[in-house]
């Protein structure tokens, strides 16, 4: 019988091994709207010096424009260009040829987010209404995986984030919109942030702040450890609506912020440290020049979208180049393929993940 046992628990830890390969930790953060002109240029001349556009133009430009696209790409988003660049790699830099974009035809916020998850285009999802998704998506396959089972959470700040991936039928917690966290641990730090978005004015209506989904999502990953996060950002794409570039730029340098916080807590925390990966993107590009503040299926260069991805099993590649094309919906086969887990989509192709 001893020797039964003995066998057994020789044999045991290789079976869990082959059964769940990866036990990995994943933090998706998406931008939303956010050009890819900025994210790869920086801070855009012509625009940066309308007055219409921006309310202090000499404090825009002194913040904002350096002499070369490497010094104002660094200037705007730092943790981008000095840690990302570094340890991972990024896709999108058109001028490099390095292409990514949407494969639907509206560039517009839910049918992006909808390619992203689900791995697939739907040419019947077409507006921004928070409706149900009728499609599977890859988060709420890993959900349904044991290892990740119950461990999967979102945090967005625009409302038809959540329902993009239909989160109450996927057994995915979710909050966006106002609405409260989803932690299973309440701490007083939660509770205060969500005491000061109550008193906030409620400027966009069916959007809060990304400085509240940033720190509901951070309070819940040091206090819930969730194994799978994604986080949605919102404010890039409201300000470019709004045509003011100088809080479009400050909120692509607050995002770019967030992030550097949210790795580097997750990275001195044994549960996340060495063992997560981390990937961003957007949901849809923007018009060139005096277009930049609109998106849709009319705006030239709205389909171009880009990707980041470092942290556990990615490659230190860089920039890349002379790549793609790259298209959104490939995403969801990358989730797939960090996590280690399979995903069909609804309409049965099967797509490569975007490489690392
Ligand atoms: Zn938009």
């Amino acid at each position: 019988m001893k020797r039964i046992i003995l066998i057994l628990l020789s044999v045991l830890p290789l079976l869990a091994l082959a059964k769940g390969k990866q036990d990995n930790r994943l933090i998706v953060i998406t931008i939303d709207g956010l050009r890819w002109q900025e994210v790869f240029q920086g801070a855009e001349e012509n625009i940066m010096t309308d007055s219409k556009q921006v309310r202090d133009v000499k404090r825009c430009r002194e913040t904002y424009w350096r002499a070369t696209p490497e010094e104002r790409r660094e200037t705007l988003m730092p943790f981008t260009w000095g840690t990302i660049a570094k340890k991972g790699l990024l896709v999108g830099n058109r001028n490099v040829n390095s292409i990514m974009q949407l494969a639907n035809k509206t560039n517009i916020s839910y049918p992006g987010y909808s390619e992203m998850m689900t791995g697939m285009v739907d040419d019947s999802i077409r507006s921004n209404d928070p409706v149900n998704n009728p499609h599977r998506n890859v988060l709420e396959a890993a959900g349904e995986d044991p290892r990740y089972k119950g461990s999967v959470v979102m945090y967005g700040s625009w409302k038809s984030t959540r329902f993009a991936i239909h989160n109450e039928q996927a057994g995915i917690p979710a909050s966006v919109s106002y609405e409260p966290p989803i932690a299973k641990k309440q701490t007083p730090q939660l509770r205060l942030v969500e005491r000061m978005m109550e008193g906030m004015p409620r400027y966009w209506q069916s959007e809060h702040f990304d400085a509240f989904t940033f720190a509901y999502a951070l309070e819940t990953l040091k206090n819930d450890h969730p194994k799978v996060m994604w986080i949605s950002f919102g404010d890039c794409d409201e300000w470019a609506h709004a045509r003011k570039y100088d809080l479009y730029l400050d909120a692509a340098r607050e995002t770019d912020a967030f992030i550097r916080d949210i790795y580097e807590t997750l990275e001195a925390d044994r549960f996340y440290k060495g063992k997560t990966t981390y990937l961003v993107t957007c949901d849809h590009g923007r018009g060139f020049g005096n277009e930049w503040g609109s998106h849709g299926s009319s705006t030239k260069g709205s389909e171009a979208t880009w990707l980041m991805l470092f942290g556990k099993g990615i490659d230190a590649k860089g920039e890349t180049k002379e790549c793609g094309p790259f298209y959104t919906k490939q995403i969801a086969a990358t989730i797939a393929s960090i996590l280690g887990i399979d995903f069909t989509p609804d309409d049965g192709a099967t797509l490569l993940p975007i490489d690392h």
